[in-house]
Order: C-alpha cells, then structure tokens, then sequence
C-alpha cells in the first residue's frame, strides 16, 4: 500500500506547496485531511501526478480550517465522493458537503471503509475549551497497524488505545500525522514519546501541530525509525 503527503508544512521539493495542515493519499484511492487551501492542495496533487479521478472517498479527521481547507475544491471538481465525516462535526460543514452534491457518511464507531482500511469513527476531543470529535485513519498491512492522525485534539494516546481496543493482538508499526503536542512541556512530551515505546509502536512521525520539540524529541528516541512527513513523500506501508 503506498501512502502518498499531498499537504504538510515541508516538502521534499521546492517547487511543491507547504503550508498549514496535512493531507495525505491512500492508495490513490482515499484521501485522509485536505489541507487549509484548495490551491495549495490542487498545485500538489497535479505536480506529484496524483489523479484525481481515481480518488473515490475522503476522510476528514475534524472540522477545523487546516483540514477542510482543500475540501472544498475537491467537491467542486469531483461530484459525488464520498466524505467520512464524525457525527459531531458542525451543521455548517455538513450542509456544505450536501451542497455539493457530496456524499456524506457519518461514521457511527469503528468502521471498515475499505479493504483493511479502518476509521476510528469520533472520539472526544477538546480545542480551546470546547467540544471537539476527531477521529483518525487505521491501516492494516503484514499483520500490523499503521495509524494516521489529523490534530490529535482528543490525545494521541488516547486515539491510539482506541484502535488497540479494536485490535488488542495487534502490534503497531507506523503512527504519524498531527500530535497536538504543540503547548506542550518538554517532560509531558517526553513520557509521550516513551509511551510510545511502551505501546510497541515500532515507527513514529510527528509533524504539523506535534511542534518542534516533539519532533526533535520523538527523532531522538526513535533514530532511523523517525518518520520525515514531507509534501511529496510515497511511503510504502
Ligand atoms: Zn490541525
Ligand atoms: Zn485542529
């Protein structure tokens, strides 16, 4: 399975755009997040030769702008896919993807939106002192888990012990995406990174709202089983 960054804050080259959010592409097939700009997103998929006609669903993590973002232009160009959505996303989002001709799903639970590929459906999450559902992307290869992220608002531990709940015997091999580890200190980042270990999750890879020291901190512990998330990188899962 190839899983292609269409969307993060760096790339592999300087003529891809970055910016805030991140977007990933499964298999040609699914998308996971949109990034805060259709333009941005749009420049990406045409230079890293993505086609847009084979991408069938698109599942977002949460409602919040840096994951939208490029939605909607996707809708625009592409009538009829199928966007995984959480129940509690905001009437506003869900009207929008209605309006254009979209189909939306709200995931109830832990679902199987495609061959061994899994969504964690909406787990409880906060954003400022409000409510917010996040759910995150699961991906079964070779008898092991790889899990993407989006914000991470309800923790990334929690978001993982909630797909270890759905596969206890299961072992972890990949988990990247954001980690909201942005406001952090550095010693509640670090008992993070080694639960990590803890949890036997073999490969790591923060990026957007996981924040520097997070990165600096999960490359340290995991070395060359660090993930670089970069706009343009294929990882083969
Ligand atoms: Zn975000
Ligand atoms: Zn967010």
């Amino acid at each position: 399975m190839k899983v292609q960054v269409l969307y993060d804050k760096n790339s592999v080259a300087k003529n891809l755009y970055v910016g805030w959010g991140i977007s990933f592409l499964i298999d040609g097939e699914i998308m996971f997040d949109t990034g805060e700009s259709g333009r941005r997103l749009s420049g990406n998929i045409k230079k890293l030769k993505a086609d847009i006609e084979k991408i069938k669903m698109v599942v977002i993590s949460h409602d919040h702008w840096d994951h939208t973002g490029g939605l909607w232009w996707l809708l625009k160009r592409k009538e009829g896919l199928k966007v995984y959505a959480c129940p509690g996303f905001s009437q506003e989002f869900k009207k929008k993807v209605i309006k254009l001709k979209a189909v939306l799903v709200e995931a109830d639970g832990f679902t199987e939106i495609a061959k061994d590929i899994f969504i964690t459906g909406e787990i409880a999450g906060e954003y400022k002192g409000k409510y917010i559902g996040e759910q995150a992307l699961v991906i079964k290869k070779d008898g092991k888990l790889n899990i993407i992220t989006g914000c991470s608002h309800p923790g990334i531990i929690k978001i993982i012990n909630k797909v270890k709940e759905n596969f206890p015997d299961i072992k972890i091999n990949r988990v990247f995406g954001g980690f909201h580890l942005l406001n952090k200190k550095i010693e509640e980042i670090k008992l993070i990174a080694e639960k990590f270990k803890e949890l036997g999750i073999e490969n790591a890879g923060p990026t957007h709202c996981s924040g520097e020291d997070a990165e600096v901190i999960f490359k340290e512990l995991y070395k060359t089983n660090f993930i670089s998330i970069k706009v343009g990188l294929m990882l083969d899962i």
